[in-house]
């Protein structure tokens, strides 16, 4: 079960689709000629379009040849990112300081066209939704389309994602049971002392060697807290103090961002941080506020489905193609909150071994497996929903 050669047929029509699509990034909640273009190809293809959750995202409705109850959704993001396109090629970035550095240009279009050919087969039971969201970056697009009421408008059984991935060869996919990207979190805290001459430290409260005594014991919450065989991260991005030779600054700004694939590693990392903080403050009579942001929760596949789409990719590229064996990834990913809601699982499609890596000002998504991602998007709502 290779490419599905009706999909090979138009190829060239997906790939000026996604040449449009990356010339025109749009960033978060501001995809409208994005969100226009993906609605006007529903329309062409016969299928009922659904515009406005989450503002900008666009949800088509295919019904299969045989009528049934069950229905499953897939999901692709439309956003670019804030990124200088550093691609010479025709198709480079003509909205300034605006990229798809991510590759949601090439998932929108492998969902377009998979929807082109289920349109046109219809050979499944059921309903199939086409999810194309805003947002993915930063913005929690995915959140905002389940707070507006994607599933309860649009009722499924099941919700199914993809990304491309750099370094995994074209022809590969990858997906694994359980968590597949981590929890996304951030904090900022602020260490508050008293000022003073450098010279007479003892006037004041030196908020920067109290500041370091944290970033330091922060260190710890991972390798002596956490279990040993749990993952987190613990990252201190910024330290922000001061701006003279010979001045104590009154305060020190900290700021960074934390993974992890559990939530009880997140509930730790926050209890433990917020612990540490205050109470080394509290040691040299600081005064600490301290803000901690939940953004993404991790990206958890369940294994029903996950099982159910290794079938299916084993079927198109073969066994060997298929990597089950793969590290997850402590980056994050908004489908997280479909998951949250639904069953479901989140695929990796190899973008080839030698392409740059996600949010690269050179990267590009790999044309050659447009037909391959829409060749998995119809095989699986044909597996999933299978006629008896
Ligand atoms: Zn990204
Ligand atoms: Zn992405």
């Amino acid at each position: 079960m290779p490419i599905i050669n009706r999909i090979a047929d138009f190829h060239p029509e997906l790939t000026a689709w996604r040449h449009d699509i990356h010339a025109h990034p749009e960033t978060a909640f501001e995809e409208h000629r994005t969100a226009e273009f993906v609605a006007a190809r529903l329309n062409e293809f016969g299928i009922k379009v659904h515009r406005g959750l989450a503002g900008t995202g666009v949800v088509g409705t295919l019904q299969g040849s045989t009528p049934g109850k069950r229905a499953i959704a897939l999901r692709a993001d439309m956003d670019a990112l804030h990124v200088h396109e550093k691609n010479a090629f025709g198709h480079a970035s003509r909205n300034a300081g605006k990229m798809h550095a991510c590759g949601h240009d090439g998932h929108t279009t492998m969902l377009l066209g998979a929807a082109r050919y289920l349109a046109e087969t219809r050979n499944f039971a059921g309903t199939v939704h086409f999810v194309f969201q805003p947002a993915e970056e930063n913005e929690g697009g995915g959140r905002k389309m389940v707070e507006d009421g994607l599933f309860t408008k649009f009722p499924v059984e099941s919700v199914y994602g993809m990304h491309n991935w750099p370094g995994l060869a074209v022809g590969e996919f990858a997906v694994r049971s359980g968590p597949m990207m981590a929890c996304s979190d951030s904090f900022e805290i602020i260490v508050a002392g008293k000022g003073a001459h450098a010279a007479m430290p003892h006037l004041g409260i030196d908020p920067i060697v109290i500041a370091a005594q944290i970033v330091t014991a922060f260190q710890t919450i991972v390798s002596r807290n956490a279990h040993p065989l749990e993952s987190g991260v613990v990252t201190v991005t910024q330290f922000h103090a001061g701006d003279a030779w010979n001045v104590i600054p009154p305060e020190v700004v900290l700021r960074g961002t934390t993974r992890a694939f559990k939530a009880a590693v997140q509930d730790l990392i926050e209890e433990r941080m917020r612990a540490i903080a205050e109470h080394i403050g509290a040691a040299y009579g600081a005064r600490i506020d301290f803000r901690y942001f939940r953004r993404y929760p991790p990206t958890v596949n369940t294994e029903a489905e996950t099982e159910l789409a290794a079938g299916v990719l084993q079927g198109i590229v073969g066994e060997a193609a298929v990597r089950r064996d793969i590290l997850p990834s402590m980056g994050a990913e908004d489908f997280s909150f479909m998951l949250r809601e639904k069953p479901g699982t989140y695929v990796w499609i190899g973008n080839g071994e030698d392409r740059e890596n996600l949010h690269h000002p050179g990267y590009d998504f790999n044309d050659e497996i447009l037909p391959l991602g829409a060749t998995y998007w119809s095989r699986l709502v044909e597996t999933a929903l299978a006629k008896c």
